[in-house]
């Protein structure tokens, strides 16, 4: 009443405000009846005349709801003025296209009916009643009765849409709409309250009941060196033709420690380690923990600029390697030491556990992981955190000593530290992949086989390969899959072979895995499980409230995996890790994880995709800012722009736009050995596109969406088409245009400028072993064109003849698959 408004235009500005809450979006239509007797200027015809007046509500301006009531009462006196303008006519005049699937303009609508009060007719008795309907022709029709006992919703609903649980749930949110609207009339429509208070309690703390038990005051190594003392002659550790039991695992891991120890390393320092998988890699790991240091993984793989700027970043004092790495690292101030060269020193030093207190609050290890403002950011992850992962991964998924674990993740991903810490921590076997067996389908799928795995935690793509591969599971191996949206096909083609397969959901901020469900074969896509241990999910929207069951929102993460923040990067700590108010510990933080995700009312989660241009790509963290920086770098390119396209269902690639400056942009190949000396592979693109201009969207940001589909075949090429010569380069041109989708492929044809990246060279390799061309990553990698990669077939057939050893000793490429 304070508003002047009736009890009509209050209940629909209601409902528009409703609707634009639970969409997030800002113009809302709502059709709304007007006696169609007018029209036929007959108010005395009984019956139902109806016209339907679409209104627009309009939110855009973050108005109050006594704003907007307002301007519903004008667009409703407008749109009484126009009734006789029928919705029929509006449609078509409009000549908005049409989608056989939904009404046009409007698919809601919304009535005020008014019985049992001032129905009178000279003696006769009304009684009403409701006379409910078998169709409607509305997705959503909200009829308000207002009789003497009060008000009644009558929702009809599109059953095919929508279930009752929904729509009651969003009756409940109505009601608390306008109960939070009469209590403070001056709020802002996005921040009445649309949950009840027992809602709110259930989406705050309803999975979130997660307190559990852990060993709050030791850290990994400790729990470790348990099972080094209780079962010391069981194998810890294998890793090719070596294996280290238990005890010998501690011992060296010992040596090491006090080697470190000795030479002035001390608790809380940093400790980098720069080597090749392999037995001593692990043993560089645990001895830098039990010497009371943290570790940053330096990946081999990186391209030296990276490197450097970690190197600079940490100013890490000490590094781990091994003598065949040295000459390639940075030049530093660090002190180096080799994990074989240096062995004969270290295995001199006491093999006994360090008399050293674990301190659970130290950093376990720091890793750098893509940032959008062009610079990598280290995330510093403490012991406690990754115990409190460990204990609640050995609950669930589970892991004990039966089981045998292959390991296949680089390092410098967080998400090896399940792989490697989570068998050694429960007695159970790690069997640490070497990178060529973990990024090659048919190795990989050999190493499950030979070592009896019982379990394998890798990102899709590397399941995705060991599928290609023929793979079709094995007795009593369970698959945990994680780091990347997990497509519905992919779980389908893993759980056809009865494997149990484990959504496995996390950011490096909150340490490896946040949330971990069993995969259940249904439709739809996989959902992200419950928060694991003492770890809290919350919904939220953009002022920090909790989001109704189904509405997208922002994920944040509370609890004891909130990691410590990112290395010397206060500011940006303070933005992403914030304080949980939910919580009534004090100091409480939760972390902002950029995610776009919804409640399902099951009480798991559905990811929904990014808030910003963070995005997976195979597994890989990546932030399109930090490419675009880096080709922003290049002295011919003006403004660069890059997007992953998926263009064709399942084929995701990195494409960049690019203004240039004056004069021309070189050849894509040019550009991709340019960006090759600062960002691993997997940031390179695919593509390289030159646009005159950038499009932007009216507000002036970057119109993303506006950019064209890249013409592949028409990307610039260094070389001229040449025709194979020969049936073996025939059928690879055969397969390259089948993989990359391209009319020709010439046998001199640079394979990245064809549009390729690191996934196709997969998909080459098992098309062309499967045709009978032994071919394998490394030298696709190596030598790009068909040509040369043929001639070079032809050659090592040569040398060794058919006696080609599997491993044989290869260059290093700059390849990685397998994070
Ligand atoms: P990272 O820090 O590299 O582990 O990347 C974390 C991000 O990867 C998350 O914030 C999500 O965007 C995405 N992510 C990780 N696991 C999953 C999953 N199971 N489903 C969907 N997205 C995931």
């Amino acid at each position: 009443a304070h508003q002047k408004c009736t009890l009509f235009i209050t209940l629909l500005s209601g409902f528009h405000a409703l609707l634009s809450r639970l969409s997030g979006q800002d113009d809302i239509v709502v059709g709304v009846p007007a006696a169609g007797q007018t029209l036929i200027d007959d108010r005395t015809l009984v019956g139902h005349c109806v016209n339907f007046m679409p209104l627009r509500g309009d939110f855009s301006g973050d108005p109050s709801m006594a704003e907007f009531l307002k301007q519903m009462r004008q667009t409703l006196l407008d749109a009484y003025d126009h009734q006789n303008y029928t919705y029929g006519r509006l449609v078509r005049k409009l000549a908005i296209p049409r989608d056989p699937s939904r009404l046009p303009l409007m698919e809601v609508q919304f009535n005020l009916e008014k019985v049992g009060t001032g129905l009178e007719f000279s003696g006769l008795r009304v009684d009403v009643d409701s006379n409910p309907k078998s169709f409607v022709n509305f997705d959503l029709f909200l009829n308000v009765v207002e009789s003497d006992d009060g008000l009644t919703l009558d929702l009809d609903y599109n059953t095919a849409l929508l279930d009752e649980s929904t729509v009651a749930r969003w009756m409940d949110c109505y009601e608390s709409l306008l109960v939070s609207f009469a209590e403070n009339e001056s709020e802002k429509v996005s921040r009445l309250s649309i949950l009840s208070a027992s809602a709110r309690e259930y989406l705050l703390y309803g999975v979130n009941h997660t307190d559990a038990d852990y060993a709050r005051d030791k850290c990994v190594q400790q729990l470790f060196e348990e099972q080094a003392a209780r079962i010391p002659g069981k194998v810890a550790l294998e890793f090719e033709e070596q294996s280290l039991t238990y005890l010998q695992l501690n011992e060296r891991s010992n040596q090491l420690a006090n080697y470190l120890r000795k030479t002035g390393v001390q608790p809380g320092d940093l400790v980098g380690v720069y080597m090749e998988r392999s037995v001593e890699m692990i043993v560089a790991l645990l001895g830098s923990w039990k010497a009371g240091a943290a570790y940053v993984p330096l990946d081999p793989t990186f391209p030296r600029e990276r490197l450097a700027f970690v190197f600079e970043d940490t100013a890490v004092p000490l590094i781990l390697t091994q003598a065949r790495l040295v000459s390639e690292l940075p030049t530093s101030d660090a002190r180096i030491i080799c994990m074989d060269r240096d062995w004969t020193a270290i295995e001199k030093e006491n093999s006994a556990n360090p008399r050293l207190a674990g301190d659970p609050s130290l950093a376990a290890y720091t890793i750098y992981t893509s940032g959008s403002t062009g610079k990598p950011k280290g995330v510093v992850v403490t012991q406690q955190n990754l115990v409190n992962l460990l204990s609640s991964m050995a609950k669930k998924p589970g892991l004990d000593e039966n089981d045998v674990l292959v390991a296949v993740t680089t390092i410098s991903f967080d998400i090896a530290a399940l792989e490697i810490y989570l068998p050694l921590i429960t007695g159970a076997k790690l069997v640490f992949a070497s990178r060529l067996t973990a990024s090659d389908g048919r190795q990989l799928l050999s190493l499950l086989t030979r070592s009896g795995a019982t379990v394998m935690q890798a990102t899709p793509i590397t399941f995705r390969l060991l599928l290609e591969a023929g793979w079709k599971g094995t007795p009593k191996f369970k698959a945990l899959c994680g780091g990347e949206a997990l497509n519905r096909d992919l779980a389908d083609r893993i759980l056809s072979y009865d494997v149990p397969l484990w959504n496995m959901y996390g950011p490096t901020e909150t340490t490896v895995w946040s949330a971990v469900s069993q995969v259940l074969p249904s439709e739809g896509p996989v959902a992200v499980g419950p928060p694991i241990d003492n770890t809290q999910f919350y919904v939220l929207d953009s002022n920090g409230q909790p989001v109704p069951i189904g509405v997208p929102g922002e994920l944040y993460i509370g609890g004891e995996g909130v990691a410590h923040g990112y290395y010397k990067r206060p500011e940006l700590t303070a933005e992403r890790f914030v304080q949980d108010p939910f919580r009534a510990t004090s100091g409480a933080r939760m972390y902002r994880t950029g995610d776009l995700v919804r409640r399902l009312p099951e009480g798991d989660f559905e990811f929904l995709g990014r808030l910003d241009g963070q995005i997976k790509l195979r597994g890989f963290r990546i932030e399109l800012g930090e490419i675009e920086c880096a080709l922003a770098l290049h002295p011919s390119i003006n403004q660069a722009v890059v997007v992953v396209r998926e263009d064709v269902p399942g084929d995701k690639r990195l494409v960049a736009y690019l203004l240039p400056n004056m004069g021309g942009i070189p050849a894509a190949g040019q550009l991709r050995t340019f960006l090759l000396t600062k960002l691993p592979d997997y940031m390179v693109p695919a593509g390289f596109i030159t646009i005159p201009a950038i499009p932007l969207t009216p507000n002036g940001k970057v119109d993303r969406k506006a950019l064209p589909a890249p013409d592949w075949a028409r990307q610039s090429r260094a070389t001229p088409y040449a025709e194979p010569r020969n049936a073996a380069e025939k059928q690879m041109a055969d397969i390259w245009a089948e993989v990359l989708r391209v009319e020709r492929v010439g046998v001199n044809d640079n394979l990245f400028e064809l549009g390729a990246d690191s996934l196709h060279v997969f998909q080459i390799v098992a098309r062309a072993n499967k045709a009978g061309l032994d071919v394998k990553p490394r030298q696709i990698l190596q030598f790009r064109t068909i040509s040369g990669i043929l001639a070079e077939l032809d050659t090592t057939r040569g040398i060794v003849g058919s006696q080609a050893p599997v491993l044989a000793p290869v260059s290093r490429s700059r390849y990685r698959l397998v994070r």
